[in-house]
Order: C-alpha cells, then sequence, then structure tokens
C-alpha cells in the first residue's frame, strides 16, 4: 500500500488528482478500523494529517464560521460549543474521548455513513462543504445535497474536504439520538433541530431514518407556517404531534441489527416532538426576558 503524506494542502490536491483512488486519511478512525477488519485495502493512502491548516477554525468577514475539516469533535465541544450548539451536542454523544479527540467532522462527511451524529445538526443549520480539487478549485456544497446515497457522497474523485461552513446559532438547536447503549453506541436514529427566529422557520436533520442523512421538509415548512414567533406561546399538543407526524413521514428507514423500521419512524417522532418542545421553551424565556 503506498503511503502519501503530503506536508501542504497545495500538495495534497496535487497528490488527489495524481491518485484518485487514494483514500484520505485524517483521524482514521473509520479508515484504520476498515482496513484492520480487511473491509477496504486501498492501493494508496493520502494521510492530512501533517496539513496543520485542517485544524484551524475561524469567523470569516460575513460572519460565518469556517471549521477546518480536521477540527475534532472534541475541540467543536469545547471551543465552538456557544456558536455551534447543535453540532456540539451531537458531538457529545460520537464514540468515547479518544475518538472525539481524533475523529473530525471532515472524516464523517467523508464516510457520509446515514448514522454519522454530525449530519442532522449540519443539516438543521444548513451547513456548506467547502470541497476543492487541483482542476476545479473550490466547490461550496450545501450539506442538503451533499449526502447521495448510503455512504456515498458528492465529492468528485479528485476534491478534498477542506471545511465546512455555518452560521452561528441565532436561536435554540437540540441534538437527540437513541442508541442500544447511553455511549460508544452507532445511532439507532437522531435527530436535530434548530430555531433561525430571524427567518421565521426551523431547520431539521433525520440520522440513521433513511439511506442518507435528510432534512424533514414538511416538517419544516409546518413550523413556518404555525411557530408563533412574535407571541412566543406556547406550543400546543395538536401542534407537537402534527410535527413529529411530520418528521417521521421523512423517514424511509430499514429494518437492521440496531432496530426495526417501525420502531425508527416512532423515535424520529418522539425526538422530533422532544426537541422542538426543548428549543422552543428556550426560545420562549429569551422572548420573554428580552419584553
Ligand atoms: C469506537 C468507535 C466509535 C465511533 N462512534 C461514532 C459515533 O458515536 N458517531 C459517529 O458519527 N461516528 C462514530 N464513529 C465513526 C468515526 O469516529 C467518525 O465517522 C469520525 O467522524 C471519522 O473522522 P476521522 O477524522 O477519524 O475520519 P477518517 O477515518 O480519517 O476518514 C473517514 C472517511 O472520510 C474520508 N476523509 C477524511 N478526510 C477527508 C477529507 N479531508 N476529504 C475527503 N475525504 C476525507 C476518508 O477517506 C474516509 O472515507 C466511531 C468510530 C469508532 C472506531
Amino acid at each position: 500500500m503506498e503511503f502519501l503524506r503530503p506536508a501542504t494542502w497545495e500538495e495534497a490536491l496535487a497528490a488527489k488528482a495524481d491518485v484518485p483512488g487514494a483514500v484520505p486519511l485524517q483521524g482514521g478512525t473509520d479508515v484504520m478500523v476498515e482496513i484492520n477488519f480487511d473491509v477496504r485495502r486501498p492501493a494508496a493512502l493520502l494521510d492530512l494529517g501533517a496539513i496543520t491548516s485542517l485544524s484551524d477554525w475561524e469567523v470569516a468577514a460575513d460572519g460565518r464560521v469556517r471549521v477546518g475539516a480536521a477540527v475534532p469533535y472534541a475541540r467543536i465541544i469545547t471551543e465552538l460549543g456557544d456558536r455551534l450548539p447543535g453540532l456540539a451536542q451531537a458531538s457529545r454523544t460520537v464514540g468515547s474521548p479518544q475518538i472525539r479527540n481524533r475523529g473530525s467532522v471532515g472524516g464523517n462527511l467523508g464516510a457520509a455513513s446515514p448514522a454519522g451524529d454530525s449530519h442532522p445538526p449540519l443539516l438543521a443549520g444548513d451547513a456548506v462543504i467547502e470541497a476543492e480539487s487541483a482542476a476545479g478549485g473550490v466547490r461550496m456544497i450545501p450539506a442538503d445535497t451533499f449526502y447521495t446515497g448510503v455512504k456515498r457522497n458528492a465529492l468528485r474523485p479528485d476534491e478534498l474536504i477542506r471545511a465546512f461552513w455555518m452560521s452561528p446559532a441565532t436561536g435554540p438547536q437540540y441534538f437527540s439520538k437513541v442508541g442500544t447503549r447511553n455511549a460508544m453506541v452507532i445511532a439507532v436514529c437522531s435527530f436535530a433541530v434548530a430555531l433561525h427566529p430571524r427567518e421565521r422557520r426551523a431547520g431539521t436533520g433525520l440520522g440513521s431514518a433513511a439511506p442518507t442523512p435528510r432534512r424533514a421538509r414538511a416538517a419544516e415548512d409546518f413550523l413556518a407556517a404555525e411557530l408563533d414567533w412574535d407571541g412566543a406561546a406556547p406550543l400546543t399538543g395538536p401542534l407537537l404531534a402534527r410535527f413529529g407526524e411530520l418528521a417521521a413521514e421523512a423517514a424511509s428507514p430499514i429494518d437492521d441489527v440496531r432496530g426495526t423500521a417501525a420502531y425508527r419512524r416512532h423515535a424520529v417522532a418522539v425526538m422530533a416532538r422532544r426537541t422542538l418542545g426543548w428549543a422552543w421553551n428556550d426560545y420562549r424565556e429569551r422572548v420573554a426576558s428580552c419584553a
């Protein structure tokens, strides 16, 4: 197996152009497991570990946060929890401290597992993925169009993920995950909601409930029409129930070792109701404190 270790981003792009089959290696928490278990034996590994700029994050001129592909979950929790609370919550549920120290959102995006925990908050928060190739330059891919199939994404063979972009939260964000136990667990299913009060709308993301992570668009449209943004009136039971139903209708889950399709649909509805309830309560407190 060839082992490529570029020192710069430009060298990495050149190497990916030369050897499109080279498998990028960031934290290695997916790649090394697959190699150790003989799930794949790539002809070449492209180790991105020497490119320190991938581990930086910054607030860009337009106010959005640009987070390098290699920033590990542990730093998203400690350094970005105030700006990206939904993603930080999801990051807290990933693996163990060791996995959170090495694993990255860039790697989660590269793997594009329907069960990856970063995907629902990225979808709910309108994240955009910055991909780049030597020949094509930079391509900004909305999270919404990034996931193309089971463990497949919109990257071209010569492209690498450089960063992802998200606006800092302007409203409450929540993530919920059902697993077969409390920690070190792949999601049976998961759900994220992000309130965007300035735009009078809410974003959603479903995980492990369809071939790809996806938004519950009809549920989002329902909230945009029904939520009382100005009065911040309490949510009614029927509103919560309908939101849960619409979220569950967006799922197209399968039966597998972790859970049945019917259980997943049910759990998505429950998580949707709960996360919206938590987010709306926070929103009401903020509105009340400003009155
Ligand atoms: C014990 C254990 C527990 C885990 N628990 C969870 C969990 O709870 N939730 C969860 O979501 N995941 C979990 N994972 C999976 C894994 O930790 C995550 O998917 C993590 O985000 C991968 O990040 P990484 O940096 O280690 O990626 P890597 O393993 O280095 O790469 C993952 C994939 O992304 C590609 N890739 C990496 N960087 C780039 C780039 N810059 N451009 C293009 N492609 C790239 C790689 O080629 C590979 O296909 C767990 C793994 C283990 C071993």
